[in-house]
């Protein structure tokens, strides 16, 4: 390890066989600037000049640098199986934040001030959740961790998850407030303060004696399960996202779906339903959640899902964020969406991303869209009130 804890990825800076063409085609930051200077490989290249001091550090290459949404999709397509891109982004950032840190991209250190000052992304103090009304049991062995879009934009997935476990009598707790998992930080370079928070994220786990960390955030998750190690800080808990864990409690409530008369729910058998489902790309490893995403909607009774038609998400992680802050860059990934979901004749886009969710709302393209979370919830309800 060196000083920034995080070791370059030999392999994923020099292996390339400039195939011009898997990692251009998926990668987001090429698509809104339509320059090859930000495709992965060329990233890579321009590290190892840095490195061998043949250019120097500019504002314009700190730009590039910065573009990188972290979203994986280049990691995925490229014709090597094992690409570790994005730790070297990571690495990179790490060494401007400490170096370089005033030509970093204002709206990347909006965010960071944003996080010193208020704990989270929007600085935001006025529609924190208000967990007394949840019936949480302090103690318990699960945990919820919102993240920042939960509690800040979509406080209702929470209610919605915590109304139906406390119906169904699994007991819960929250993580303590303006908690940051650390996520933004790392994306941004800032690799001691991601530490910083992860470890304060540790000790209040500790302190809530939680076995269980729910996390909501794909992003957020990424990072607890795959970044921490990295950065050398255990955790001290067994990191669930969501999906999972509710997939689990509906297995405990099965016989009452199961149950449900035939018509039950909002569709009808007689109409059958193509669902667009966007993945998370920081899944890319973690193909069990899509899977049991899929098990989940294939499964649910009357409903008529009937074919599952899966897309990844566009780049709503913290890196994303980071970067594509600008709504006509956002509106522009939702739009490619919605266009892919048409052309494959669906009739509704799920995502497992609350973050996802929020965008394609705030951008109506004629297509309903479900978030995993609420749209299970809301057929359970339906259905248990039949
Ligand atoms: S992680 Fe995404 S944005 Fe970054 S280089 Fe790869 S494809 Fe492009
Ligand atoms: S997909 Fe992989 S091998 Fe092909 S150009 Fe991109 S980084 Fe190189």
């Amino acid at each position: 390890m060196d000083k920034y804890l995080i070791n370059e990825n030999k392999q994923s800076l020099d292996e390339c066989i400039y195939c011009h063409s898997f990692c251009k085609s998926a990668c987001p930051s090429f698509d809104i600037s339509g320059n090859d200077c930000f495709l992965p490989r060329n990233i890579s290249y321009f590290y190892s000049l840095l490195k061998k001091r043949d250019i120097e550090i500019t504002e314009n290459l700190v730009k590039i640098f910065y573009s990188c949404t972290a979203c994986s999709l280049c990691e995925i397509n490229c014709v090597y199986d094992d690409k570790d891109f994005i730790n070297n982004i990571v690495k990179i950032r790490s060494e401007i934040f400490e170096h370089h840190r005033n030509l970093i991209p204002e709206n990347v250190l909006e965010i960071i001030n944003n996080l010193n000052k208020s704990g989270n992304i929007f600085c935001s103090t006025d529609t924190a959740i208000d967990k007394k009304q949840f019936k949480s049991v302090p103690g318990s062995e699960n945990v919820f961790f919102p993240g920042c879009i939960i509690k800040y934009k979509l406080p209702g997935f929470l209610e919605d998850m915590a109304k139906f476990l406390a119906e169904n009598r699994i007991k819960f707790n929250f993580i303590g407030d303006e908690l940051c998992c650390g996520a933004p930080y790392l994306f941004a370079g800032d690799i001691k303060s991601a530490i910083k928070k992860t470890m304060e994220l540790k000790d209040e786990i500790k302190n809530c004696n939680a076995k269980n960390l729910i996390m909501f955030c794909p992003a957020g998750y990424d990072y607890i399960n795959n970044w921490c190690k990295k950065l050398g800080v255990d955790i001290g808990a067994r990191v669930i996202f969501y999906t999972d864990f509710l997939n689990d409690a509906l297995k405990k409530t099965v016989k009452k779906i199961n149950a449900l008369p035939e018509q039950a729910g909002s569709r009808t058998a007689a109409k059958t339903s193509n669902i667009f489902f966007l993945e998370a790309p920081e899944f890319r490893n973690e193909m069990q959640i899509n899977k049991s995403a899929k098990d989940i909607i294939l499964g649910l009774k009357n409903t008529g899902n009937s074919k599952f038609i899966r897309e990844n998400n566009f780049y709503a992680n913290c890196g994303g964020v980071l970067n594509y802050f600008k709504n006509e860059d956002i509106k522009k990934f939702v739009n490619d969406i919605i266009h892919k979901a048409g052309l494959a004749k669906c009739d509704y886009i799920v995502t497992v991303s609350p973050i996802c969710y929020h965008y394609l709302k705030e951008h109506p393209g004629g297509i309903e869209v479900k978030e995993l979370l609420r749209y299970l919830i809301g057929q359970i309800k339906i259905n248990d009130n039949k």
